[in-house]
């Protein structure tokens, strides 16, 4: 039985360019980045280089990029490294972030920003919840379970317009955005979002796992979280992890040239699996926005159908599908996402979350179509 896997918005696989440029420096080139000695140096080097690489492919200076273990730890220094320094202050998140920027925010004086029930979120309300104690706002580019995209040059624009009010001697007010799902469809260049800070993730664009950078415009002041021997410009202590760094580099090149002609065939692939669901299943609701959405994801609704029972008998169909987000998947909560669009928790717990990638072919989804027409009638 061949295997179907739609669900790349959990973990995409290594590509095999990847895993040649990890590969040097896991033995033969092993050295600490700090040492002094030639060999060290080159270690060193071959880490500017990825930070380098990445700085481009954002539109930004490799003293910007800050490497992490990975998404979540991003999402944490941007929002805990901020507002350490104003806990008297406010961070406002959109009501559908992910977990690691919602718990972290959760730290401080926080408030959720809604959605409307395409998972937009609402500019009007972002701009009259800014109080003059906010000084970081933190929106995705892209939600990972409904695929909906955010307006960010234009929450961008509102930020502006409200921080030049506060004038030079005001407290700053930075925007930051978890953009985990976007790179492989999306120009991240940082300037043209408008971002202050940027997180990016290697486990979701066919890069290694617990790598990810946090972008982090020059002159925005953040606390590390992780103290030690003060590499990464003091922000992120402990010994670099050099292959994870030239792994994501690579990843991120590869995504960003790829992105363009991905970005179309994966929304023909998003055409074809919602128009054959609205002929072969037609009581099925399709999530999210159909306007706004990332060419990667579609959220289902299937009403009246237990989505674990649906998920695991596609499991047994070879057919790899998601019920939510891969890190709320243990818990029998409801989705916040889908709370947050409207959803009751009913029609959640009857919603998956199909999500393609690199291998995803029409093939894939005439199969896919097939089998959930069997299953569900
Ligand atoms: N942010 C978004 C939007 C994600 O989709 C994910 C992973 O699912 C993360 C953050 C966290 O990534 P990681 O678990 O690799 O740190």
């Amino acid at each position: 039985m061949k295997t179907i896997y739609l669900d790349y918005a959990a973990a995409t696989p290594m590509d095999a360019k990847v895993t040649a440029a990890m590969q040097p420096y896991f033995s033969q080139k092993f050295h600490n980045p700090s040492s002094i000695y030639l060999a060290g140096r080159a270690a060193n080097r071959a880490l500017e280089d990825a930070r380098g690489s990445i700085a481009q492919n954002l539109g930004a200076k490799p003293a910007e990029i800050i490497f992490t273990a990975g998404a979540t730890e991003a999402n944490n220094l941007a929002i805990q490294g901020v507002m350490k320094d104003f806990p008297e202050c406010e961070v406002l998140v959109s009501t559908i972030e992910h977990e690691s920027v919602l718990a972290p925010a959760a730290i401080f004086n926080y408030h959720m920003v809604p959605v409307d029930s395409k998972g937009r979120v609402d500019l009007q309300k972002l701009e009259t919840m800014v109080s003059d104690k906010t000084v970081l706002v933190s929106i995705g580019l892209v939600n990972n379970e409904i695929g909906t995209v955010q307006a960010m040059p234009d929450i961008s624009k509102i930020l502006n317009k409200l921080r030049k009010l506060r004038g030079s001697k005001g407290r700053p007010l930075y925007l930051h955005s978890d953009c985990a799902q976007a790179p492989n469809y999306f120009d991240l260049h940082v300037s043209r979002l408008g971002v202050d800070l940027l997180t990016i993730n290697g486990g979701k664009i066919y890069g290694p796992k617990q790598s990810g950078a946090l972008y982090i415009r020059a002159g925005v002041q953040l606390q590390p979280l992780i103290l030690g021997g003060g590499q990464e410009s003091n922000l992120r202590s402990g010994t670099e992890n050099v292959a994870g760094a030239a792994g994501l580099a690579t990843a991120l090149s590869l995504a960003q040239k790829k992105r363009s002609d991905e970005a179309k065939r994966m929304a023909k692939l998003r055409q074809q699996f919602i128009a054959g669901l609205e002929k072969n299943i037609p009581v099925a609701i399709v999530n999210g926005s159909a306007k706004h959405s990332a060419p990667h994801i579609v959220s289902v609704t299937f009403p009246d159908v237990d989505n674990e029972r649906l998920m695991m008998e596609l499991d047994e169909r070879g057919i790899q599908v998601a019920t939510g987000s891969a890190c709320s998947a243990s818990s029998d909560e409801p989705s916040h996402v889908l709370s947050a669009i409207g959803l009751s928790d009913k029609t959640a717990h009857s919603t998956l979350r199909f999500s393609f990638g690199r291998a995803t072919s029409e093939a894939d989804i005439a199969q896919t179509l097939r089998i959930l027409r069997e299953l569900t009638s």
